[in-house]
C-alpha cells in the first residue's frame, strides 16, 4: 500500500546526529526533524550553536535535544547513548558526522595532529556506530516504524576516494571511514542494521572556510565541480533523509556521493 503523503518520512523515529551543532551536520539535523523524527543535536564545544539547531528545529514545529559528548572519548561516549535512552527509550538513526580538519605538509605533520584527526574522525565514529548498533540489537526490530532495525550513516568524503596532498590524516580518515562502514554493513545486515556513507564535495561550511575566502579561490574550487556550484547543507541533509528512510531499504555498504561531479575526475574532461 502506498504511503499518504502527509506521512513523514521519519515519523516516530529517533535520530543522533554528531557534530550536529553547525555546518552540514546543523543541515541534516533539521531535514530528519521536518520529516518527523525527534533529533538528538550532539555538540563538544558549542552548547550555544546547539541551542539554536535545537530552537530552530522547534520553531519549525520538530523536536530536538542537545546532547553532548567529544565523539573520540568512550566514556563521553556511552553516557550519551545513556542519556538518549533516559530520555527517549531508543535509537533508529546514527547519522556520524563529527570531523575536523588539522592541515600540514607530510614532512611537517606531527604524531600530535595525527592522532587528533584519526581520533575524532575514525575513532569516534568507531565509538558511535558501536554503541548504536548495541542499541539497535538491543531494542530489536520495530517493523511499524522502520523496515530496518536502525540506520548508520556515516559522513564521509570525497577525501575516501581522492587522495588530498597536505591534509594526508584527513583523506586517511576517510579511506578508514570507507572499509569501517561496508565491514560493518556487512557484518550487521543479519541483524536488518543499513550502514551507509555520504560523500560529500565542497559544502559550504565553517570546515573549509579558508578555500572560499576569496573570490580567487571560490573560482579556483569551481574548477574542481562540473556542476558548477558549492553545496549547501541542505543538499546533504536530503540524501541523509533518504539513506534513513525505508525508500532506501534494499541500500547498505554504500557511499552516496553527493559531489557535483567532483568525484569525475574534471581535470580529463578535455581530454587529460
Ligand atoms: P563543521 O566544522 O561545521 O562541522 C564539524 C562538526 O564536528 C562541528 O559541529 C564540530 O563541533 C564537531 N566536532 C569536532 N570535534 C568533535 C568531537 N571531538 N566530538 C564531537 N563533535 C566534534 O564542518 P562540516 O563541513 O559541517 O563537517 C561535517 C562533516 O562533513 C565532517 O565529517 C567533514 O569531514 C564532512 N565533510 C565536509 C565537507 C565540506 O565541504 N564541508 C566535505 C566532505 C566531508
Amino acid at each position: 500500500m502506498a504511503t499518504p503523503a502527509s506521512v513523514k518520512r521519519l515519523h516516530h523515529q529517533i535520530a543522533l546526529v554528531t557534530g550536529g551543532s553547525s555546518g552540514i551536520g546543523a543541515g541534516v539535523a533539521e531535514a530528519l526533524a521536518a520529516e518527523g523524527a525527534t533529533v538528538f543535536v550532539n555538540y563538544s564545544h558549542s552548547p550555544d550553536g546547539a541551542a539554536e539547531v535545537v530552537k530552530k528545529i522547534e520553531a519549525a514545529g520538530g523536536k530536538a535535544f542537545a546532547v553532548h559528548a567529544d565523539v573520540s572519548k568512550e566514556d563521553e561516549v556511552l553516557a550519551m547513548f545513556d542519556e538518549i535512552r533516559r530520555q527517549c527509550g531508543t535509537l533508529h538513526i546514527l547519522i556520524n558526522n563529527s570531523g575536523i580538519q588539522d592541515d600540514s605538509p607530510f614532512l611537517d605533520m606531527s604524531l600530535e595532529k595525527w592522532q587528533h584527526v584519526i581520533n575524532v574522525n575514525l575513532t569516534g565514529q568507531f565509538l558511535c556506530a558501536r554503541e548504536a548498533a548495541r542499541e539497535f540489537v538491543r531494542r530489536g526490530p520495530q517493523p511499524e516504524i522502520s523496515r530496518a532495525t536502525g540506520k548508520i550513516i556515516c559522513m564521509s568524503s570525497v577525501h575516501e576516494v581522492i587522495p588530498w596532498a597536505g591534509h594526508v590524516n584527513y583523506a586517511t580518515s576517510k579511506g578508514g571511514i570507507m572499509q569501517l562502514m561496508k565491514s560493518m554493513a556487512q557484518e550487521l545486515a543479519p541483524q536488518r542494521i543499513r550502514v551507509n556513507s555520504i560523500g560529500p564535495g565542497a559544502i559550504a561550511t565553517p570546515i573549509n572556510l579558508t578555500a572560499r575566502d576569496t573570490p580567487e579561490e571560490e573560482k579556483s574550487l569551481l574548477t574542481l565541480i562540473p556542476y558548477g556550484r558549492i553545496g549547501e547543507p541542505a543538499d546533504i541533509g536530503k540524501v541523509a533523509v533518504w539513506l534513513a528512510s525505508d525508500e532506501s531499504d534494499y541500500v547498505t555498504g554504500t557511499t552516496l556521493f553527493a559531489d557535483g561531479g567532483m568525484t569525475l575526475y574534471p581535470g580529463f574532461a578535455d581530454n587529460g
